[in-house]
């Protein structure tokens, strides 16, 4: 378990891919044209002006589906990767991202004294992990087998979160929300083998398909581990777990800042939830406390409850299965097969794998993620972008300013104090200005799994070393090579790593209304988290603290339900619809991010109209480059499993944020009677 911020997008597990069907890698930068010819103007990447006109669909009208408008003939196009759950302008970058990370890496494993080379080479190693089949995790399912009483299970589920394997509970070590300049150790609700507890409960036909999957896919595990009677034992594990998903809390209670705070005394955790031996598990993941934030009382007290009544040997079979799923690509190929066919295909509708060298890079980028970052940032990360993004970011949190000056439902007492937070925020641009040291880590050849367990453990032992110690004020959540940004309530910052400072995000030689509706609304996006209904609780200290005065909640409460319902109306397939109330932070932190991003753009023409270039105004091409950077086609089953798991809408509800937006009816002429269409009175309008 990890709560570290609200990013701009998903992750995108088990993405990649190695023959790409789909438009080609965006280069970083264009040849320099020949000596003797006059200084060209610089072209952007992307069309004439840095939207690709060619990816539109001009016959469907604005007003009707602005995303398919600007994205239609892109979306009919291109192909979804068979290694992939999805493919858009992130899977994009992510995958020009890796291309350049296997440059790096190559080049350092012709040092064999280099671990990033090693780690790397190793893992490519497939015949070497097939040879020593399940040998090098046999200690460790030994122990599983070895266990004895319910009692011993909490330090198993210990040891077993040291490696980074999930137990009945998660457990980490972070800020703490009421008092920022301190960490404390958190623990929440876990235990589950599916995405989340909807998976156990649903009645829709189509989760209840997934369901037979995963009772297939824990038999098939069992079987391959040599278990008897596996079917029996399967169905148990998950008769298990389906009492684990009743006592757990939903998404969007877990997404609650205030009621997840739940600062106790171990002692009192102890004795509200008896049946785990929550002072062994604190103890053997290494730390001593006597206090501990947990965010989902009842469900860990349920959790306690079902284990201790639990049959042992259930306990060690969710064990063993957890293990060989977590580490299944460190392991002979039919677990590694076996773990891809759930996860992979019956969860995310990805046909194939990823081919080994991108896991590797994966790998490697997550295990030793400074070592290779370091080297990423020197090579492509030119000091240009730092310092026009550096200016983009000054102009939006400016926008901001004046747009809580100008609010009419705050209190002027109120409006002040979220000047000053504003003013506290730090902006992390590029890449952080100090590197993590792993030379605690041990890389060795030929020990693949060992490599693996030793990352995870190092991993642990790090954050668990926080306690007691100054917040890391430079440490990021994310590697510079991600295609992502994130805002961190608690550190009070807003954090653009360098591989999203790129086209179609951010091009310097592209228009600057694209710039503003891509990175611009990004920026905008994770400046308004600070504000959503959520980040709003922080104080200009980054406090978990009420600031605003009761009128202020009400008021803000009743433009955020609009919001909801608005979601909430958008159907995706029969009986799944966009979960209003769960992603309203990030539609909060759309609607307020591109209107901040609009108001930035229209600040910098200095009160000039913008030129009309390919037969676009300014304004159109601002809302086309936001509908661009949201360019993605998805799988059904990863759709559908994002409208469970993700906080994030669907990308074309993402964009159509605008039509709350009235520059945008004014730049496309949407009217009444269109799908997007709302009256001005029904506009939901926030920051
Ligand atoms: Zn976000």
């Amino acid at each position: 378990m990890k709560k570290l911020f609200v990013m701009l997008a998903a992750t995108t597990a088990m993405a990649g891919c190695a023959t790409n069907p789909a438009p080609a890698p965006v280069a970083i930068a264009e040849a320099a044209p020949p000596e003797a010819s006059a200084p060209a103007a610089p072209k952007p990447q992307l069309g004439s002006f840095g939207f690709d006109q060619a990816g539109m669909d001009s016959t469907v009208l604005p007003g009707n589906n602005f995303y398919q408008y600007a994205n239609g003939t892109w979306v009919k196009n291109t192909p979804i990767p068979a290694d992939k759950s999805n493919y858009g302008m992130f899977t994009l970058l992510d995958d020009l991202s890796k291309e350049r990370t296997r440059t790096i890496i190559d080049e350092a494993a012709k040092d064999p004294s280099n671990k990033i080379g090693l780690a790397y080479s190793t893992y490519l190693d497939t015949a070497a992990i097939e040879a020593r089949g399940l040998a090098p995790i046999q200690p460790w399912l030994d122990e599983i087998d070895a266990l004895s009483s319910n009692a011993g299970y909490a330090s198993l589920a210990a040891k077993a979160g040291r490696r980074g394997i999930g137990g009945p509970v998660g457990f980490y070590v972070g800020q703490d929300d009421k008092n920022p300049d301190r960490y404390v150790a958190q623990m929440g609700q876990s235990g589950l083998g599916m995405p989340d507890r909807d998976y156990y409960l649903s009645a829709d036909p189509k989760i209840a398909a997934t369901r037979a999957q995963y009772l297939t896919h824990l038999t098939n595990v069992l079987t391959l581990a040599g278990r008897s009677n596996p079917a029996a034992r399967a169905k148990a594990i998950l008769d298990h777990e389906t009492g684990v998903a009743r006592v757990s809390w939903t998404r969007t209670e877990s997404r609650d800042a205030t009621k997840t705070y739940n600062l106790m005394t171990v002692a009192k955790l102890r004795s509200s939830a008896p049946g785990f031996d929550f002072a062994r598990y604190l103890a053997d993941s290494g730390v001593t406390v006597t206090e501990v934030i947990v965010a989902q009382p009842s469900a860990v007290t349920g959790i306690a409850r079902l284990v201790s009544r639990a049959p042992l040997q259930v306990l060690k079979d969710q064990l063993l299965v957890r293990t060989l799923d977590s580490y299944a690509s460190v392991l002979p190929a039919a677990y590694d097969k076996e773990a891809f066919a759930f996860y992979g295909t019956a969860l995310s509708g990805t046909p194939e794998q990823e081919v080994r060298w991108k896991r590797g890079v994966n790998f490697v980028t997550g295990s030793l993620a400074d070592d290779v970052s370091k080297i990423y940032v020197e090579r492509y990360y030119p000091p240009e972008t730092k310092a026009k993004a550096d200016e983009l970011v000054r102009n939006v949190v400016a926008a901001m300013g004046r747009r809580i000056d100008g609010l009419t439902w705050m209190a002027p007492a109120t409006k002040v104090r979220a000047r000053a937070k504003l003013a506290n925020f730090t902006t992390k641009i590029g890449y952080p200005d100090r590197w993590q040291d792993y030379s605690a880590l041990e890389i060795r050849a030929g020990d693949a799994l060992g490599n693996a367990t030793r990352a995870a453990e190092w991993a642990h032992n790090d954050n668990i070393s926080k306690l007691g110690q100054p917040i890391r004020r430079w440490e990021w959540g994310m590697t510079p090579m991600t295609v992502n940004a994130y805002a961190n309530f608690g550190m009070q910052e807003i954090v653009f790593p360098a591989a999203i400072l790129q086209p179609p995000f951010f091009d310097p030689n592209a228009d600057p209304a694209v710039n503003y509706g891509g990175i611009g609304a990004v920026i905008g996006h994770e400046i308004s988290h600070h504000f959503d209904d959520q980040g709003a609780k922080y104080d200009e200290r980054g406090r978990l603290n009420e600031w605003w005065t009761d009128a202020d909640r009400k008021a803000f409460e009743a433009l955020t339900k609009q919001l909801v319902a608005q979601y909430d109306a958008y159907q995706i397939f029969p009986g799944a619809n966009v979960k209003g109330a769960f992603t309203l932070g990030e539609n909060i932190g759309d609607l307020a991010g591109v209107t901040v991003a609009y108001d930035a753009y229209r600040h910098s023409l200095g009160g000039a109209e913008a030129p009309v270039i390919a037969g676009t105004t300014g304004d159109q091409r601002f809302y086309l480059g936001w509908a661009q950077v949201w360019r993605r086609n998805y799988r059904e089953a990863n759709l559908r499993q994002r409208l469970i798991t993700d906080p994030h809408s669907p990308s074309e509800q993402r964009v159509a944020v605008v039509r709350n937006m009235d520059p945008w009816y004014n730049a496309f002429g949407a009217q009444p009677g269109q799908t997007l269409y709302l009256a001005p009175d029904a506009r939901v309008r926030v920051w």
